[in-house]
């Protein structure tokens, strides 16, 4: 089975535009990871980019990891980002599934890091850069923080590319020494059930990505 494991943008582009999303299945690879723990729980930490999207990945993983929630998004301007953070911590109260990491909040770092890529379409070169800001920031913190693993909620959602985060999250994992837990909670009907425990907890479900420019697409 082949598992992209480099980042960098030559490597990047074909997946961009040329991507076979059926390639490999990194909800298998996530099964597979957990099976080989044989009961014995792991240190998670999750970088979460919303409540709704949060939702069903933390009541997937609960059992099988003590998770730290990592609301780490740069791209998110201030207003919007303080109404998801708050959402966010609601729904780990209401439900005690995880735990939630302090973090920076720095706009400018996204700003700087997608300069030149404002006009991409969504799910073009820009979110490849604001994939990696957000998972550098998450894989340093879990190395920093001894955790066993790190992983993302953004493989739920069906307008992302989970190959192409997958193979972020795999560089990232041999660059700080922290593993990567492959993921692609939208299998298993993981998005649907995002939408019934957004509907359960009353979550606030934004319509649009989460930068400026998902806020205004240009097409
Ligand atoms: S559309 Fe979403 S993933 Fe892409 S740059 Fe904006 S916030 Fe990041």
């Amino acid at each position: 089975m082949k598992i992209y494991k480099k980042f960098s943008l030559a490597k990047i582009l074909p997946l961009l535009y040329n991507v076979d999303m059926n390639a490999v299945n990194y909800n298998a690879e996530m099964n597979k990871i957990i099976k080989s723990f044989n009961g014995e729980k792991k240190k998670l930490l999750l970088h979460a980019c919303c409540a709704p999207c949060s939702s069903a990945c933390l009541e997937r993983l609960k059992d099988f990891f003590d998770v730290t929630v990592f609301f780490y998004n740069p791209n998110i301007e201030d207003e919007e980002y303080f109404k998801r953070k708050a959402e966010l911590i609601r729904l780990i109260n209401e439900t005690g599934w995880a735990e939630i990491a302090d973090c920076d909040h720095d706009t400018a770092l996204f700003y700087s890091a997608v300069s030149g890529l404002e006009n991409c379409k969504e799910g073009g070169e820009r979110c490849a850069v604001c994939f990696k800001l957000r998972l550098e920031e998450t894989a340093k913190t879990a190395a920093a923080g001894g955790y066993d693993f790190f992983a993302t909620t953004l493989t739920i959602s069906p307008l992302k590319n989970a190959e192409l985060i997958n193979s972020i999250g795999a560089e990232l994992a041999d660059k700080y020494g922290v593993k990567w837990l492959y993921s692609d909670f939208k299998k298993e009907n993981g998005y649907l059930r995002s939408l019934q425990l957004s509907k359960e907890h009353s979550l606030y479900r934004q319509n649009y990505c989460g930068c400026v420019f998902s806020q205004n697409p240009l097409d």
